[in-house]
């Protein structure tokens, strides 16, 4: 009986994601079908170049939902080598700043002395970005976003990253990191389905804090 629950279970979990995945892929299909079929009946339409973009905008977007959605399922363990995870943060610490001005919005690092870690440089920046995205998106202008490193007693090394943002609902938190899950209007609900995969990889794990403060996202690493 438990066993049919678990397999009823798991081909509930692959409808919800088939259904999730449908969407987002379709969803740029239908428009781009739709400019296309515009453009040619109107081929010399004077916009064509902001149609061209558009169309290339959500193709690219279609693609990075396949890989983040492929992401999410792969579980072999990274392609690890020591690494400095304040480097590898100051090194996207420009990118982030960008994102972050452009919503008028400011970030702060603040880092201590920590030992090298087994990382994967990419999969780590991926996890940076993607919380320090949710970070901003969930806080108005003028807020300043904190990353910060320090090592705790219990021979961890954790990488937080602390928004100003309203805080995240009870029933929300419990639904986080399900893939397609997304309370934006833009949103893809993958984001944060990466970070659990990356953290798993990494035999990390990531645990939350929020509050009428703000929202704290510490990403514990063992050393
Ligand atoms: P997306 O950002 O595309 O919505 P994510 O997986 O990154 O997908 O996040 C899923 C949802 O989790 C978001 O839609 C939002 O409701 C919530 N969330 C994630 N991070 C935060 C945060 N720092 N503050 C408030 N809500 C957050
Ligand atoms: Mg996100």
């Amino acid at each position: 009986y438990e066993k049919e629950l678990k397999r009823l279970s798991s081909l509930e979990l692959i409808g919800q994601m088939a259904a999730g995945i449908s969407h987002e892929i379709r969803n740029p299909m239908t428009t781009v079908r739709g400019f296309l079929q515009f453009l040619k009946k109107d081929k010399h339409n004077r916009n064509q170049d902001y149609y061209f973009d558009l169309m290339i905008e959500e193709l690219d977007r279609a693609n990075s939902i396949i890989t983040e959605f492929l992401s999410i399922g792969n579980t072999r363990t990274s392609d690890v080598q020591m690494l400095d995870l304040n480097s590898i943060i100051y090194d996207m610490a420009p990118l982030i700043k960008i994102d972050a001005s452009s919503q008028n919005k400011s970030i702060n690092i603040i880092t201590e002395e920590i030992p090298e870690l087994l990382l994967n440089r990419n999969e780590i920046r991926q996890l940076l970005i993607n919380l320090c995205r949710n970070g901003l998106e969930a806080m108005s202008p003028e807020k300043v976003l904190t990353i910060r490193t320090y090592k705790d007693c219990d021979h961890r090394v954790i990488l937080a990253v602390q928004d100003q943002g309203e805080g995240i609902k009870t029933e929300i938190v419990e639904k986080l990191g399900t893939p397609f899950f997304t309370t934006k209007d833009n949103g893809t609900g993958l984001g944060l389905g990466v970070c659990y995969a990356i953290a798993a990889r990494h035999h990390a794990e990531i645990d939350i804090q929020t509050g009428p403060e703000g929202t704290t996202f510490s990403v514990r690493f063992k050393y």
